[in-house]
């Protein structure tokens, strides 16, 4: 089950379809992309940021995602990379790490721990299927544009399914 919206172009057929709801941070989904990411099955960045940063953190959000370069559209998790706050103030005291065995499980971090606890560190490289150009994260209440037309496209009422 799952629910979603799609978007056409009033020029021509183009169709792009949003999916909302599942995924959306959940532990599970979480973990999931987590584990994938340490794995390198995310790309050398993600990996390479959590061989670094063990307490780091990524966000699991779905997000629509527009190339800068040809205009489009995809769809994926948004992968922004989070490192703690804590842990930049408390750099004076490097030499004892309290419990300095390596935490293998992966701890759930919500939304509200990324808005709270957590601060920015790096965005997702995301890159375009079509052209290899930059991706950028659409912000909700954007207008999509049309890749063929540049025309925003009109979104129609969500739809649900099975
Ligand atoms: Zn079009
Ligand atoms: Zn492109």
């Amino acid at each position: 089950m799952g629910s979603g919206y799609t978007m056409r172009c009033p020029k021509c057929s183009y169709k792009f379809h949003a999916i909302t709801g599942i995924g959306f941070m959940f532990p599970k989904a979480y973990e999931e992309t987590v584990r994938k990411a340490k794995k390198g099955e995310l790309g050398t960045e993600l990996q390479t940021f959590f061989q670094e940063h063990e307490d780091g953190a990524i966000s699991a959000e779905n997000v629509t995602l527009c190339c800068t370069k040809c205009g489009n559209l995809a769809y994926g998790k948004d992968l922004t990379m989070y490192v703690p706050k804590a842990k930049i103030s408390d750099k004076k005291d490097k030499g004892k790490k309290p419990g300095d065995a390596p935490n293998k499980d992966i701890v759930y971090v919500s939304w509200m721990d990324l808005e709270e606890k957590y601060t920015e560190f790096a965005k997702y490289p995301h890159k375009c299927e079509k052209c290899g150009g930059d991706m950028r994260i659409v912000d909700e209440k954007e207008e999509v544009l049309c890749p063929n037309c540049k025309v925003p496209l009109e979104v129609k009422e969500h739809v649900m399914w099975d």
